[in-house]
């Protein structure tokens, strides 16, 4: 599996490409805590590695958080917290909705028997979730999925499949599509310009860089 790692204020930012989407999985470590975004992992292999990841870092696994309910994002969440029992997996009831329907979350689409099983604490837009030495706000945007959650810090953010580089998430109608490029003029392209943005797939970007180069905005 290959992985990059990113040194941003307070915190390093490990990417994973997992399952057969190729999706983002974020180890984020700040001091001896660590939060993983997205676990849409699958295979074995990944599972082990994730698990060794995290046993190097001497930290403790804090969180576990899902950006949304689509299957490539979510279908390791239960192995994870079997591996880790005792981290807070957390993510916003209408997208842990989406997770628990085969359909919705395009697992049958995709060929996957994922239905998710455990029972995420509830994630709303204006929680703050704290790992380490710095504190993510938590955002809501509409658009893709019902309530797609992006992670906000100081310098960076995660955003699940809301914002691609150069690009935008999928919708299935455009009134979601206007949706969804209103959330992300006023909830992402609003931070400062060098703010790194880590997407669900693909590679990260900058505030500057979408606003200077992507088609919608
Ligand atoms: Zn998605």
């Amino acid at each position: 599996m290959d992985h990059l790692q990113e040194i941003m204020a307070g915190a390093t930012v490990i990417r994973l490409s997992v399952g057969p989407l190729s999706t983002n999985c974020y180890l984020v470590q700040s001091g001896r805590d660590l939060m993983l975004v997205d676990p849409g992992l699958v295979l074995n292999r990944e599972l082990i590695e994730v698990v060794t990841l995290v046993e190097e870092t001497k930290g403790k696994l804090r969180w576990i958080v899902c950006t949304h309910g689509h299957v490539d994002h979510v279908s390791g969440a239960d192995a994870i917290l079997r591996q880790f029992p005792d981290a807070v997996f957390a993510m916003d009831p209408r997208e842990a909705a989406i997770a628990r329907d085969p359909s919705a979350s395009f697992a049958m689409q995709l060929r996957s028997p994922f239905v998710l099983q455990a029972v995420p604490s509830p994630l709303a837009a204006g929680q703050e979730i704290a790992i380490g030495t710095i504190t993510y706000r938590v955002a809501t945007i509409p658009g893709h999925t019902a309530a797609s959650t992006v992670l906000i810090a100081s310098d960076h953010a995660f955003v699940g499949d809301t914002l691609f580089a150069g690009s935008i998430g999928r919708t299935s109608d455009p009134v979601s599509c206007e949706l969804l490029v209103a959330g992300i003029r006023s909830t992402l392209l609003s931070l400062p310009a060098d703010t790194r943005l880590f997407p669900g797939h693909g590679i990260p970007t900058t505030v500057g860089q979408e606003l200077a180069t992507n088609p919608w905005f």
